[in-house]
Parts: C-alpha cells; structure tokens; sequence
C-alpha cells in the first residue's frame, strides 16, 4: 500500500509553503535545492525543455564567447536595439522586420500585448499557461472557454465561437500546443478559426511548443507565421525557452502588424533584450546551428514519442494526447497526485508538475516533461514502482 512516511510528510508541508510562495508557477529548481538540502532533484521533468537544444547552445557557446574571451565584450556594452535584433531575425522568421518585436522572453511579450492592446473584453480556453489571464488590466473582463477531459481537451470551434458572440470579446487567445495539457490544433483548424474570427481586434496564438508539433512525415514545423499577412488581427507569441531549451537567458518574439509594433517601441521595449539573448538570435542565422539543432529536435520528437508509449502502458493513469514535449496525466486510483509528486521528489529525485493550481482542470493530475530517453525510462520505472 502506498503510505507517505513522518518525514515524506513534513517535507509536503515545507512544499506547499513554497509553492504558495511561487503563485500560480512552480517553486524553481533553485528553491527547491536551496530549501530542501537533504534531497536532490536527479530529474526535472517540471520544466518544459529539449535537453539536447540547451547542450548545443552550450557548446556554441563555449566556443564562440568562453573560450575567445568574447563573453567580456557582451557583459560591458549594451545589446542591440529591439528593432536589430529584429532586422537580424526576419529572413529566419521569413516575415519583414517590421512585424517582429523582441522580448525579454514571452513573458514579456504577453505582458505588453494584455496592457496595450486588449480593450475590454479577452477569452481564454482552459486550462492554459496562467499569465494569459494574471496579467489582464483590471478594466479587462477575461472570460473562460472550457476545454473538457472527456472530450480529451480537444477544441470544440463552433461552440467557442458561439460562446465568443455572447461575450462580445476582442481578444482570444490560443496557446498551440496548448499548455498544460498539449491539445493541438491543426493548421487547417486554425485556418477556420481566422476566417471567423476576422472581426476580432486580435487572435493571439501562442506557439512556444510549435517545435514539437508536426503534421507530415518530414515532421515540418506548423508554424502559422506565413498567415499573418492573410489575417491582419493575427498576433503570434513566441518563446525560446522550451524548444532551444535556453530560459535563464530570456529570449522571445512576437509577430505582428507593424502599426502594433511601433506602438509598443514608442513605449519603451528598445534595450529589453540581453547580451546572450542577441548571441543567440544571430545563431538563427547560422546554418552550421541550425542543421545540428534540426537533427536533435527530430531525435528529441520520437523519443517524446517513445515516452508516450512507456506511460501508456501503466495502467493506474491515463497519459492525454499531446504534441507537446510533455504529457498531461490524469490518476485513476486514490493517490492523490500531490502525494505521487511527492513521492516521485523524495524517493527518486524527480520533479514533476503538480497541476492542481491549474484553474479549468478537474481531477488529479500531473504534467510531466519528457526529457532525455534514460531519465524517461526512469520516471515510467519509478510510477509504477510507487503503484506497486
Ligand atoms: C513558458 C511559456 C511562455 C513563457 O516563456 P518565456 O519566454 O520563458 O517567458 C509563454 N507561453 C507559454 C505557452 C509557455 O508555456
């Protein structure tokens, strides 16, 4: 029977005061090793990244800046300016710089799109990534469009597009895939939704987890980025944190008309980038980069798959579709899936995201992040030991 310990229990409390301290986000894995010494986190699957990405960057790097003696040179001048970086990026993004707008990370982006440019009325689908509606402007009503677990999270349009015509909305925003609960909506989808939705201020379609999507065998990126001159309303949000794997250096784009982009520059926004995030961006424009990274994300994706199929086949969960780098996963049995979170810490060393802050998801879940083939195989090993 499964039976948390004296101490397994008192480590939960000192948890949950973390995680009230961290709001709507996971306590960081910095918090985590500095208030918890006597365990150590061996697997993060909380947080959401391609490992494979963030040992590439390092090693360009390592090269480019460390070992040349470069580094100095980004630590004492000043980045280039927002619209640079964004000249730089634009035969990579294929779209003209002039729609492009850098951020410190999508965060950022998400931050000045709600407080310049969503009037009064925004819709969000449920569950989603929190500051899409912790941001709003207090004179902003958002309002929630329910995806349902029967229905495995899959986006019902004509139904949200009637609830859109009650609600009177200018804003909505869609995470694609969506985030926790990695539901995806094809291009095609998409397509539909734009042509409804042309009377809407905007559409916001966050694509931080576009790298792990695919719809042919080529395992092309659906990016909808070449849409944006057909539908003028279209705003695109884009974080590197995830695909390259690089969140500690904050780097993000959005995409949009060049009338909002200069709205944005003209209230600030020009030095937000950092050095490393610039370094960065120029290595988009690097074939050498761009081919190694493209042979790792195709790595990264099939054994994203090869995970799926491990946690499938234990039996007291039920693994959701995703093409997400992660898996949204619902318990069938009594433990509570903060206790198996737990567990997972204390016993193995495996951070997990528990998901019960998630507002729009009923039931007990937890979203875990695939990582390397190894440490995948271990976090299936150390579930169903924990069931046994
Ligand atoms: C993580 C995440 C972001 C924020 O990414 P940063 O670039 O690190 O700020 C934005 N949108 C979604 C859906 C995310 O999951």
């Amino acid at each position: 029977m499964f039976i948390l310990s004296e101490q397994e229990l008192k480590i939960k409390s000192l948890l949950q005061q973390l995680k009230k301290q961290a709001g709507s986000h996971s306590p960081s894995i910095w918090q985590l090793t500095e208030h918890l010494n006597n365990i150590k986190i061996t697997i993060d699957a909380c947080f959401l990244s391609n490992p494979y990405a963030t040992d590439l960057f390092e090693e360009y790097l390592q090269k480019d800046l460390i070992s040349s003696g470069k580094l100095r040179e980004i630590l004492e001048y000043y980045p280039s300016q927002n619209a640079a970086i964004a000249r730089k990026l634009s035969p990579y993004l294929n779209v003209e710089a002039d729609r492009i707008f850098i951020g410190n990370g999508a965060s950022e982006i998400i931050q000045a799109l709600l407080h310049h440019f969503v009037k009064k009325r925004m819709a969000v689908i449920l569950p989603t990534f929190s500051p899409y509606y912790e941001y709003a402007r207090e004179d902003v009503h958002v309002f929630f469009h329910y995806l349902k677990k029967e229905n495995e999270f899959k986006l019902n349009v004509p139904l949200l597009f009637k609830e859109l015509e009650q609600w009177q909305c200018d804003t909505l925003v869609l995470i694609n895939p969506n985030n926790p609960d990695g539901s995806y909506l094809s291009q095609a989808t998409l397509r539909t939704i734009f042509e409804q939705g042309k009377q809407l201020e905007q559409i916001i379609v966050d694509e931080s987890f576009i790298h792990f999507a695919y719809e042919d065998d080529k395992k092309s990126i659906p990016s909808c980025i070449s849409l944006c001159h057909e539908f003028n309303n279209l705003i695109i949000v884009k974080s590197m944190s995830k695909d390259f794997g690089i969140a500690g250096i904050r780097a993000g784009y959005g995409i949009m008309h060049s009338e909002k982009v200069k709205t944005l520059l003209k209230n600030g926004y020009l030095w937000n980038s950092c050095g490393l995030a610039e370094y960065f961006f120029n290595l988009l424009s690097n074939s050498n980069f761009l081919d190694k990274y493209e042979a790792l994300r195709l790595r990264y994706i099939s054994e994203m798959k090869l995970f799926y199929k491990l946690l499938e086949q234990i039996p007291e969960i039920k693994v959701y579709p995703s093409k997400a780098n992660f898996y949204l996963i619902e318990l069938l049995g009594d433990i509570p899936a903060e206790d198996l979170a737990l567990a997972l810490l204390i016993r193995n060393g495996i951070y997990v995201r528990l998901a019960k802050d998630k507002i729009g998801l009923r039931g007990e879940f937890i979203r875990i992040a695939s990582r390397r083939y190894e440490e995948n195989r271990q976090i299936c090993e150390a579930i169903s030991k924990i069931f046994y």
